[in-house]
């Protein structure tokens, strides 16, 4: 039997819960929202640093707090979802003149079911580039992970990859794991990058490096891997800007991991053939940099599928599958309009020699100068005397749960705590466990560290079944 269905949308990320949200709010209600985990949310439940909503809600949110909100708006709307429900085929349906244009096949613990839906969003989100892609040498022990792998493992799963990390590549999920391996007590040797200039936000190069002082070599590449049974070390190379290797440039550290922050590719293999119908968002589209501008493409991508099912149900034809082009080019030009700003900031402060401070109070990264100038807003300015007489930073990690469905709770302070304390902030919640259920919000610890500032829990813990206490 097939079950029909005027949208399917496939994924619970952000950007499909976004894009399903807005189609409640258009009147569009027959409609089913499929996520293949136990929960909604995607890549945000795993990023329990801050930095999410800063351009939309103005607000700097961790990842399960900007989950929340649009959990919350699911709730509100009514929108009908399945979890544990993995997508494994879409296809066009054989034959005939049909308004349901795609056959989507799912797999469920009670068994495989058929839909037909009138239109499908795909926002399946991405998958990450493995060592094969990255291209490096050597031998293949364990201790190879992928820097969102490694993320999960840490942040979801209360597991530590290594003890010493070298980190290849340098976007912005390489940046944060090398602040939350080293908040954890592991060592991050360096990060390696064969690009001229880091691929990640400068705000996270301050705050996930130069914090910490760990080191960016730009034009490096791994070129040997050793260990038989783990990793036991690597070596790194300059390469010149042909990609040759530099003599003389060889350097070896000795480490037990290597992580891999090579890219993120667009996941959208279920989708067998681009028929009409199909519409996609989010990281499935193009890799996003900001989770706003993903919230902000679902519900542009629902705009677009309403326009759709009207022209089908007024028997006209429709326009074809809608890939949202104009949005792969403005995030061209703005990744563009970043890339030469990076490039302009590093040649000027190579050329003056003029010592700046970056801002990192949003996306933008400006470079302050001592005497106040370079900011593209009032708080710049504001953030540098701060930074020059007393730097603060959130810190935002995981608490032990006893008797909970999840073994960690992510926590965040509520405001900043000396820079210089960080590590001391982190010996005090290593100390600390609280008993399931925890509700997000809820008070981990009143004036921690410093009077004024708690330590609240970022996301709900529900009891394990069979948790009596
Ligand atoms: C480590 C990291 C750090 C980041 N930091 C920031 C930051 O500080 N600030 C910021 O603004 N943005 C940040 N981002 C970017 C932003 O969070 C992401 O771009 C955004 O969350 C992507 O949303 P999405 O819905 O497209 O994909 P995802 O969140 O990946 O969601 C896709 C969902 O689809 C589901 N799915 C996949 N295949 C199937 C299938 N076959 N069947 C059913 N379900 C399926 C997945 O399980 C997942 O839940 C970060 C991203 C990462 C990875
Ligand atoms: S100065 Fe303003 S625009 Fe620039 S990074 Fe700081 S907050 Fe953002």
């Amino acid at each position: 039997m097939r079950i029909q269905k005027d949208v399917i949308i496939i994924g619970g990320g952000p950007a499909g819960m976004a894009a399903a949200v807005s189609l409640m709010e258009r009147g569009i209600e027959d409609i089913l929202l499929l996520e293949k985990e136990d929960r909604l949310g995607g890549v945000l439940c795993q990023c329990i640093h801050d930095g999410f909503g800063l351009t939309y809600y103005r607000k700097n949110y961790t990842g399960p707090e900007y989950a929340a909100i649009y959990e919350q708006k699911m709730v509100e709307n009514h929108v009908p979802f399945l979890t544990e429900a993995t997508v494994l085929s879409v296809r066009s349906p054989q034959g005939g003149e049909n308004l349901y244009q795609s056959l989507v096949t799912v797999q469920t613990a009670e068994g495989t079911t058929c839909y037909e839906a009138k239109a499908i969003i795909a926002a399946s989100g991405c998958r990450e580039r493995g060592r094969g892609l990255a291209g490096i040498p050597g031998s293949r022990p364990a201790g190879i992970y992928t820097a969102g792998t490694s993320q999960a493992l840490m942040n979801l799963k209360n597991f530590m990859p290594g003890r010493s990390a070298v980190i290849v590549g340098s976007g912005d999920i390489g940046l944060i794991m090398a602040r939350r391996i080293t908040l954890e007590g592991g060592r991050i040797l360096c990060v390696v990058e064969k690009e001229d200039v880091p691929g990640g936000l400068q705000r996270n190069i301050q705050q996930c490096l130069e914090d910490f002082g760990i080191p960016l070599f730009t034009r490096t590449v791994v070129s040997n891997v050793y260990g038989k049974e783990r990793v036991e070390g690597v070596d790194v190379e300059s390469i010149d800007e042909t990609g040759k290797s530099i003599p003389g440039s060889l350097r070896h550290y000795d480490c037990d991991s290597l992580i891999l922050s090579v890219g993120l590719i667009p996941d959208e293999d279920i989708i067998h053939d681009r028929h009409k119908g199909v519409f996609l968002c989010g990281n499935a589209l193009y890799v996003h940099d900001l989770v706003d501008d993903v919230s902000l493409e679902g519900q542009m991508v629902a705009g677009q599928v309403e326009t759709y099912l009207i022209k089908l149900s007024e028997g006209q034809e429709p326009d074809e599958t809608r890939y949202s082009y104009h949005g792969i080019e403005a995030m061209r030009a703005k990744r563009a309009d970043l890339l030469l700003r990076k490039k302009e900031a590093a040649r000027k402060k190579a050329e003056t020699g003029a010592k700046t401070i970056t801002c990192i109070m949003c996306p933008n990264g400006c470079e302050i100068t001592h005497d106040l100038n370079g900011g593209m807003c009032a708080k710049g300015p504001e953030y540098v005397k701060n930074e020059i007489l007393n730097p603060k930073r959130t810190l935002t990690t995981s608490v032990r749960v006893t008797g909970g469905t999840l073994p960690l709770v992510s926590v965040k302070t509520t405001g900043g705590i000396p820079k210089d304390q960080m590590m001391e902030g982190m010996k005090l919640v290593s100390e600390l466990f609280v008993t399931a259920p925890v509700e997000a919000g809820q008070l981990i610890r009143k004036d921690f560290m410093e009077e004024g500032i708690d330590l609240i829990a970022t996301k709900s813990v529900k009891k394990a079944a069979g948790n009596f206490a």
